[in-house]
């Protein structure tokens, strides 16, 4: 398309089609296709800051019980699939998602592409120190990565005022977000208006994966799915929270058979 000034328009890719699970529109996408459209995003710079969610089964219980953070998500630029339970609940309707999109995933795979193309990525969240030594650890994995700025910050609405100088000054094109769901998501919807990025992403427990303050199960762990049961073994106190991912299951499984 050529427009009046006689420019062309760069084309947008067509953002991926949805899966709904459990009322919560999951795109059909991986990662190259998700880093893609990070690029397009950026080069467009248009609008506010674009949004994107990785959501897993417990996201999507959260969602079920909360309004505010359903409609986050159905708001948000592109919801990724997350989760080995995700991937199950799209095959039951023969969608076959590919792989997962994880933060934790996602947060080495944009800073690759990140130092090729020039991105500037700002790490916000996690406790004191621990978005800088991710950062630090990236920038050498990655060398030429450009780290617009670090900062725990918070969540807390009084917190906003300083974010947003410090943002406003870094002027990043990726931001990541690390304040955990739906906490996170709720925060970049709130403040997408005025963030000074191109795209923002909540990663959860990202930064403290990457800093070692956290460890990721082994890649075979992973491969059968059994990342959730890492967690619980190496973060016992997450069981109250895992007790959605059964809910979920049984959930999906009477979504399915009411057909
Ligand atoms: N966190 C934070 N500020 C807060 C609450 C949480 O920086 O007010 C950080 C915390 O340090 C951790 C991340 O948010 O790095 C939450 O990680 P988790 O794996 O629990 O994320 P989830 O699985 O809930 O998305």
């Amino acid at each position: 398309m050529t427009m009046a000034d006689g420019r062309k328009a760069r084309s947008q890719p067509a953002r991926p089609p949805t899966v709904r699970i459990l009322g919560v529109e999951v795109h059909q996408i991986d990662f190259e296709q998700t880093l893609t459209l990070i690029e397009a995003w950026i080069e467009a710079r248009r609008g506010p800051c674009r949004q994107i969610c990785t959501v897993n089964p417990e996201f999507i219980i959260d969602a079920d019980r909360d309004p505010v953070f359903a409609a986050v998500l159905a708001r948000a630029d592109l919801c990724a699939p997350d989760g080995v339970g995700v991937l199950w609940a799209a095959r039951l309707q023969g969608v076959d998602l590919r792989e997962r999109v994880t933060g934790s995933d996602g947060v080495y795979r944009i800073c690759k592409r990140a130092a090729e193309k020039g991105w500037r990525v700002f790490f916000l969240g996690a406790a004191p120190g621990v978005a800088e030594r991710a950062a630090e650890i990236l920038q050498n994995r990655y060398p030429g990565l450009a780290v617009a700025g670090t900062f725990s910050g918070s969540p807390a609405p009084e917190a906003w005022p300083a974010i947003q100088a410090i943002l406003q000054a870094a002027r990043p094109d990726i931001l990541f977000v690390a304040y955990g769901h739906p906490a996170q998501d709720i925060w970049i919807d709130a403040h997408r208006d005025e963030l000074p990025a191109a795209v923002a992403m909540g990663i959860g427990g990202a930064f403290d994966f990457v800093a070692g303050v956290s460890t990721r199960a082994p890649v075979w762990m992973q491969r059968l799915g059994l990342e959730w049961l890492h967690r619980l073994i190496r973060e016992p106190w997450r069981w109250r929270r895992m007790r959605k991912l059964p809910v979920f299951v049984v959930k999906v499984f009477f979504e399915r058979m009411r057909g």
